[in-house]
């Protein structure tokens, strides 16, 4: 069996990584020409975090992030309306610590681990 993707983004090559680590050959068919940044970064929780380590890509995409130690919301004149400590009861409850990456960081990291087909 062969599976064809559409989409090179997070979704579809993590589909695709999931489909090879059971034995099923999946091609990613991706319109773009190279990977562009969407946002200033990503923000990966637990879910992910388990979820990447399941596809054996979490340890190098999570070496290439930092821990989130806090949030900060500012206005459009960069005044501080409120701050979040991101403590280690928070990271305690969530298991794992959050990781921050850019995205094209976690999308190349995940194409890496696909392999460049399609
Ligand atoms: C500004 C911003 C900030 C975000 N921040 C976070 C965050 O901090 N944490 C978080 O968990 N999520 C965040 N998200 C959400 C997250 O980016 C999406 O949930 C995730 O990217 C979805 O992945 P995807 O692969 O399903 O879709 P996409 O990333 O949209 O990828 C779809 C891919 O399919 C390709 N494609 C589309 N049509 C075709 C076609 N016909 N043929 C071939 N290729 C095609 C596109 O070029 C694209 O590369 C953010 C989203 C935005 C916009």
């Amino acid at each position: 069996m062969k599976a064809l993707i559409i989409g090179g983004g997070i979704g579809g090559v993590s589909a695709a990584i999931a489909l090879q680590r059971v034995g099923i050959e999946a091609v990613v068919f991706e319109q773009a020409d190279t990977l562009r940044e969407i946002g200033a970064g990503l923000s990966v929780w637990t879910n992910a975090v388990k979820a990447l380590r399941k596809l054996g890509a979490g340890d190098s995409v999570l070496a290439s992030g930092s821990i989130i130690e806090r949030f900060e919301a500012r206005n459009w004149q960069e005044n501080q309306a409120g701050k979040t400590p991101v403590t280690d009861e928070v990271r305690g409850a969530v298991k794992q610590p959050p990781d921050f990456d850019e995205r094209t960081v976690l999308t190349e990291e995940l194409h890496k681990k696909h392999g460049v087909q399609g």
